[in-house]
């Protein structure tokens, strides 16, 4: 089994770290032809404009599309806008997954932060995750047929709203795991891959 992490822009070295601790068989992916020998990809946070513009010029836009179609892709902040079908302006998007996402969703009061999520899909699922922030979307309206896997605790200030969801094979996180030590969502989406 091997998976790729989409290399055009971003913190894919920190996520292939990860599936190296974790003795998964990687490779950073720029061109379609690296493509065909994987079995699912990771695409990381970074600039999703940027990473958008990229995939345009390197002609990965399609590739990944047909990718996606039968094998899994995990799209992490700038990952999860780039899948997804809609984000509220004209950038390259991989319509994957039937969310719409807000860009910069904690904008201008909070640019980062680290909050506990209970996460129930996760192994071992009463220990909280903690899931780090970087100028980070949120998904505000999941598609029939799109599973919530988290969504930031209620308070006053953030009900209820979406951070992470799945549909088939196509996950998508707000947040960073390969920014922290806790490496189950890795497991999660690497059994995701297993079948
Ligand atoms: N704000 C970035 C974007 O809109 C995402 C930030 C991140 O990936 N940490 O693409």
């Amino acid at each position: 089994m091997k998976i790729g992490v989409l290399a055009l822009q971003g913190d894919f070295a920190e996520h292939i770290t990860v599936l190296r601790h974790l003795e998964v068989d990687t490779t950073e992916v720029r061109l379609p032809s690296q493509l065909d020998e994987l079995h699912g990809l990771i695409i990381p946070g970074g600039e999703s404009t940027t990473i958008g513009k990229l995939a345009t010029t390197f002609g990965m836009i399609e590739p990944l599309r047909r990718f996606g179609h039968d094998r899994p892709i995990w799209g992490t902040c700038a990952g999860a806008i780039f899948l997804s079908g809609d984000a509220h302006r004209q950038q390259p998007l991989l319509d994957l997954l039937d969310i719409t996402i807000e860009r910069n969703a904690f904008g201008r009061q909070v640019n980062s932060f680290e909050i506990d999520l209970i996460i129930p899909a996760l192994e071992d699922p009463e220990r909280p995750f903690r899931a780090l922030f970087i100028r980070a979307p949120l998904i505000e309206r999941v598609g029939r047929g799109v599973e919530v896997l988290a969504h930031l605790p209620e308070d006053k200030e953030r009900t209820g709203r979406v951070v992470a969801a799945q549909q088939g094979h196509i996950l998508a996180t707000s947040f960073h795991p390969e920014l922290t030590e806790d490496n189950r969502f890795h497991r999660y989406f690497i059994n995701l891959v297993k079948g």
